[in-house]
């Protein structure tokens, strides 16, 4: 008899501990979903009004350098080369991001070699600071204040809703700065976008005899004893019935808008200016340049705390959170049967393909040991 495997959450972490799990032929796996649909924040859909693919929760540009990744994401759907190239719309004028040379010429108005702008962007910087403690300190330490001012504090404070003081330096450490023409946003070997969605991804991986799916529907934790393991992909807090408090997360709003033609001329553009009060805007028919549309839509994107009943997006992880975070890992690491997976399972700022990494690299495990051994994280969250 196959063992039962229940799963929370129909995201790409779940889904792939299902399809991996079901393969060897050894499990059968209801999946869950608290919403209507699979794919989690990754979710697809065409657009009613204008057809146009959108990213319901947020722009998804697929990006990876693990070739086991990219070659399991092929797998599934057909992705057509995409190169991020990200605008920053600041208090001086539209300059290309991540920081390369033609921001660091522009925005200076001079005409700087790579090797000139490196020394140029180090006079800028703050050497009295040695070791980066938090956001702030990591971009005064290697931008200097007036690249700080105009292109981060006021982005990051409306996304994060606190002083840059207060957040770690690895959330800045994720955009690169460049002494190079490449404005490319990720440093990733492949990138990309599916031409028939992420949603249509999911679906496949989840569309096996031995699955499941169960929408509109909650694994609760009590149900835990009708399965021989439980994958547990929703917030690490709610599992607990947030018995010591809340994580606190961000979550997103949009503010969906429909022009003709072409509206701002590029997929993203994030607005810096802290007096703007979205972060960004999205055009999401320039995420497939291979398709022709009248019509477009754009979403603007604002950035707020995340209340009880709202979508959790971002784990804010403030000190006050790690404290959090400590006594629901213990709590965790008692539980029998259950183990806590991707960006809300550990509480982690995960993108995609970091997710479908530890769930390829889990799926190993599990199927290389007895079930009572199974791990119980994807990754350690603290
Ligand atoms: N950031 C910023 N200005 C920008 C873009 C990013 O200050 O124009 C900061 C901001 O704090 C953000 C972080 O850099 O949360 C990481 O940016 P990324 O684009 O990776 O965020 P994501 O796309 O995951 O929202």
């Amino acid at each position: 008899m196959k063992q039962h495997i229940g799963i929370a959450g129909a995201g790409f972490a779940g889904a792939i501990m299902a399809r991996e799990l079901v393969e060897s032929g050894k499990y059968r796996v209801t999946i869950y979903d608290e919403r209507k649909h699979v794919a989690g924040n990754c979710f697809t859909e065409r657009d009613a009004e204008t057809d146009i693919m959108i990213h319901r929760y947020g722009p998804h540009i697929f990006n990876t350098s693990r070739e086991d990744v990219w070659t399991y994401i092929n797998k599934w759907g057909k992705f057509e080369p995409f190169i991020n190239r990200v605008k920053a719309h600041t208090a001086k004028g539209v300059f290309s991001l991540p920081i390369n040379l033609l921001t660091i010429n522009q925005y200076y108005r001079k005409k700087l070699s790579p090797a000139e702008a490196r020394d140029f962007v180090g006079t800028l910087a703050d050497d009295s600071i040695k070791e980066p403690q938090n956001f702030e300190d990591q971009a005064m330490k290697y931008l200097g204040k007036d690249f700080y001012k105009n292109f981060f504090y006021g982005y990051t404070k409306k996304q994060w809703g606190v002083e840059p003081k207060e957040l770690p330096a690895s959330i800045l450490k994720r955009l690169p700065v460049r002494f190079n023409y490449d404005d490319n946003y990720y440093d990733q070997k492949y990138q990309g976008i599916p031409t028939s969605g992420y949603t249509e991804i999911v679906r496949r991986i989840l569309d096996h005899q031995d699955i499941t799916i169960r929408l509109a529907q909650r694994l609760e934790p009590h149900m835990k004893n009708q399965f021989d393991h439980i994958f547990w992909s929703g917030p690490m807090d709610g599992y607990f019935k947030f018995q010591f408090g809340r994580l606190n997360y961000r979550t997103l709003k949009f503010e969906r808008f429909v022009e003709s033609g072409d509206f701002q001329g590029n997929p993203v553009i994030n607005y810096c200016e802290e007096e703007v009060p979205y972060t960004r805007i999205s055009e999401h028919k320039h995420f497939a340049p291979w398709e022709e549309h009248e019509k477009t839509v754009c979403f603007k994107e604002f950035s707020k705390f995340c209340g009880e009943d709202d979508t959790p997006y971002y784990p804010m992880r403030l000190e006050k959170d790690k404290v959090l975070l400590a006594k629901y890992t213990s709590l965790a690491e008692k539980e029998e049967k259950l183990t806590f997976i991707g960006r809300l399972g550990t509480y982690r700022y995960l993108d995609m393909h970091v997710v479908i990494g530890e769930s390829l690299d889990l799926s190993k495990v599990c199927l290389s040991s007895d079930i009572s051994t199974w791990p119980k994280f994807s990754c350690n969250p603290i």
